[in-house]
C-alpha cells in the first residue's frame, strides 16, 4: 500500500444533538488514544462540530464535515463555507455523499465546485462515488464510477489533489447490512486507481487513498483492510457507537 496512511473516518449524518455528540466524541477518544496504525476522524452534524472540536483537540481524532457550500460567504440560507469548516478546526469534508446525490439535488458538477472550495481552503476531500444495485446489475458499475471521477475532480492540476481521499461506496450497501464482497471491492478500488493513474499519473495514483464505506462493521474490517487497495473506511452506522467505532479503528 505505499505510504498511504489509512484513515477511518465515521459519519454521524444527522445524529447526535450537541451534548451527545460531546459525550461519544469524549469516549472515542480515550478509547483510540493508542492508535497509531491509522488516522480517525469523525464528522458530527455542523451544530456540533465546533463543540467536538474542543474535546478532539489534541487527540488521535481529526474532525471532518458532510458537506459544504462552494461560496467564501454571501446570501445563501442555510449554507455553510469551507471557511467556516476550517475555522471551527476541521480538516476534512466529505463530498458527494450518495444521500445529498440522492435527496438534495447534488450532480457531478456540484461536487467538483464542492472539491474546489474544498482545495483552496486546504481541507482534505473525501469524494464519494458509488454505483446503484441497478447500475451493477446492469453491469454499469465501471462507467458510472468513471463519470462519478471524472466530472467530479475536473478542472485540477496534478498537484492540487495530493491530499484528495476517494471513498467507494456502493449505494446498496450503505445502511443495508449488505457488504460487497472483498473480490467486489479490490476490483473497484484497482479500477479506481488506475483511472486516477490515467488521469492524473503515476504519483497521484500511489498517493491517493481509497476508502471503502457500506455496512462496515468491527467483524468485517479486518478482511476490508487487509485488501491491497483499500486505504481505509468510511462508516456510517457503526460509528456513532464510540466502543464500536473504536473496535472498527483497532481493525
Ligand atoms: C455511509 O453513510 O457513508 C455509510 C457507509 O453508511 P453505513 O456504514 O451505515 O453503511
Amino acid at each position: 500500500m505505499g505510504n498511504r496512511r489509512p484513515l477511518i473516518a465515521g459519519n454521524w449524518k444527522m445524529y447526535k444533538t450537541g451534548s451527545e455528540a460531546v459525550e461519544t466524541a469524549r469516549q472515542l477518544v480515550k478509547l483510540v488514544e493508542d492508535v497509531t496504525n491509522a488516522e480517525v476522524m469523525i464528522a458530527p452534524p455542523f451544530t456540533a462540530i465546533s463543540y467536538v472540536s474542543d474535546i478532539v483537540r489534541n487527540s488521535r481524532v481529526s474532525l471532518g464535515a458532510q458537506n459544504l457550500f462552494w461560496e467564501n460567504e454571501g446570501a445563501y440560507t442555510g449554507e455553510i463555507s469551507s471557511a467556516m469548516l476550517v475555522s471551527a478546526g476541521c480538516k476534512y469534508v466529505i463530498i458527494g455523499h450518495s444521500e445529498r446525490r440522492q435527496y438534495f439535488g447534488e450532480t457531478d458538477e456540484t461536487v467538483n465546485k464542492k472539491i474546489k472550495a474544498a482545495i483552496a481552503s486546504k481541507l482534505i476531500p473525501i469524494l464519494c462515488v458509488g454505483e446503484s444495485e441497478k447500475e451493477r446489475e446492469g453491469k454499469n458499475t465501471f462507467s458510472v464510477l468513471d463519470k462519478q471521477v471524472t466530472n467530479g475532480l475536473e478542472g485540477f492540476l496534478v498537484n492540487e489533489l495530493e491530499t484528495l481521499v476517494i471513498a467507494y461506496e456502493p449505494i446498496w450497501a450503505i445502511g443495508t447490512g449488505k457488504t460487497a464482497t472483498s473480490d467486489q471491492v479490490q476490483e473497484v478500488h484497482l479500477f479506481l486507481r488506475s483511472l486516477a493513474e490515467k488521469k492524473n499519473g503515476n504519483m497521484l495514483a500511489k498517493s491517493i487513498r481509497i476508502l471503502y464505506g457500506g455496512s462496515v462493521k468491527p467483524d468485517n474490517v479486518t478482511e476490508l483492510m487487509g485488501l491491497p487497495d483499500v486505504d481505509g473506511a468510511l462508516v456510517g452506522g457503526a460509528s456513532l457507537d464510540a466502543e464500536t467505532f473504536s473496535k472498527i479503528v483497532h481493525y
